[in-house]
């Protein structure tokens, strides 16, 4: 049964006070809150095992390597990968888009092209840009509409053999929309021999992957946004393209044997894992599914998405409130502005004093903000842990804060 106060209760940080009222905390898509579950996990690591992984024989060193690998387990099956070997632990999607984009480096030449969105956080725009100056590659965006919609007939236009990489997010950090991933990379396998690529930063949080499903080569999150410490996140790759591609790091961890002359790789998925790994984090991060398995997927998503069509009610009640996106397919996150009040950081700082904690600027996406002419939104974005009463004094602030601007 879901029951909200009992999963409430594992967030001890939800009881704070912040400028003297109760923290109304909206701003899960910039980062989630973690459980007990999680935050035991992490000091068990440090109180109980702390040793590094792999290299030793002594009996830690075992602990901590099979507890890693007993996690990297749990993301396979978390999102259904084929292989465990095929789950790469790294710092986060960040990291994740930037070792793929240097990676296949070498499967990229002059007047290749790149495919992605014009719904694209900068870092799944950046590495990409990197990687066409130094191949000399074009970039090239699908288009969205006013209401945010992707407009795919562009991949049926644009798709060729000179495409090799499509790289899309699954869903927008900046307005919360659901792109049709699988179409995506259905088109893309029709028309051309791409990589996909899939960001799925803001989707983990809030449904169930199924990276064998969606048929993607690549798959990145982080594992802050659901539940897990910072500095983790996953990068899947179907096995056939991790072996063929180089590894974006060398360093200990991730040679088979090494020379002055030469350097073999590891197997996977050490190949990839350079360096000591945030082994008390990936740790966590098992934890972490395991607190949103216990709740349910299918459970996490119905109470989001009551939140949302809530959220999204109660602010269109208030006059000259726009939600951008409004139209579309979403999950997780609205995103808006106040007619006549120029400055989304305003309404946020007023409402900071109240306690509501939301994001309020580009949101590291300025192509969308440019596409809407506007210089940001305010974004509140929700959790598990979200409640309609948060919800309802979410929008008493933003009332509030529209008569003090306006
Ligand atoms: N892509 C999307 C869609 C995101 O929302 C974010 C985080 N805001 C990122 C990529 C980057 O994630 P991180 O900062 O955890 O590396």
């Amino acid at each position: 049964m879901f029951d909200l106060q009992n999963i409430r209760k594992q967030f001890p940080i939800l009881s704070r006070k912040i400028n003297g009222k109760d923290l109304v905390y909206l701003d899960n898509a910039a980062t989630s809150h973690k459980p007990l579950h999680v935050l035991d996990s992490w000091q068990k690591y440090y109180t109980e095992i702390n040793a590094n992984v792999h290299r030793g024989i002594h009996t830690l060193s075992q602990i901590a390597t099979e507890e890693m690998e007993h996690s990297r387990r749990k993301v396979q099956k978390f999102i259904n990968a084929k292989n465990d070997f095929e789950v790469i632990f790294t710092k986060g999607t960040t990291e994740g888009l930037n070792l793929i984009a240097y990676s296949l480096n070498n499967l990229v030449k002059a007047d290749d092209e790149i495919i992605i969105s014009h719904l694209e956080h900068h870092s799944n725009i950046v590495p990409w840009q990197m990687l066409c100056e130094r191949t000399g590659a074009k970039l090239k965006v699908i288009p969205m509409d006013e209401n945010g919609v992707l407009q795919l007939d562009f991949l049926d236009k644009n798709l060729s053999e000179k495409t090799k990489i499509v790289s899309v997010n699954q869903v927008s950090n900046a307005l919360g929309i659901i792109n049709p991933i699988e179409e995506i990379i259905s088109k893309t396998r029709a028309n051309s021999n791409a990589i996909t690529v899939v960001d799925g930063a803001q989707s983990v949080p809030h449904q169930k992957i199924d990276v064998q499903k969606m048929g993607c080569d690549f798959f990145v999150f982080s594992g802050h946004k659901m539940y897990a410490p910072m500095g983790t996140g996953i990068l899947y790759g179907k096995e056939e393209i991790l072996r063929k591609i180089n590894p974006f790091h060398g360093g200990g961890e991730m040679i088979a044997t090494c020379t002055f002359e030469k350097t073999t790789y590891a197997d996977l998925p050490f190949k990839f894992e350079a360096g000591t790994p945030n082994v008390g984090g990936n740790i966590s991060l098992g934890a972490a599914i395991d607190f949103m398995e216990n709740i349910g997927l299918e459970n996490i998503k119905t109470h989001e998405n009551v939140l949302l069509n809530y959220a999204q009610k109660k602010l269109l009640e208030i006059d000259g409130l726009k939600i951008y996106g409004e139209k579309a397919m979403r999950t997780g996150v609205v995103s808006f502005n106040l007619e006549g009040v120029g400055i989304s950081s305003d309404v946020g700082m007023i409402l900071d004093k109240m306690g509501i904690a939301v994001r309020t600027g580009h949101h590291c996406t300025q192509p969308i903000m440019s596409f809407f002419n506007i210089a940001g939104t305010v974004r509140a974005s929700f959790a598990v842990y979200n409640t309609l009463e948060e919800i309802d004094i979410l929008a008493d602030g933003v009332r509030k804060a529209q008569r003090m601007l306006s």
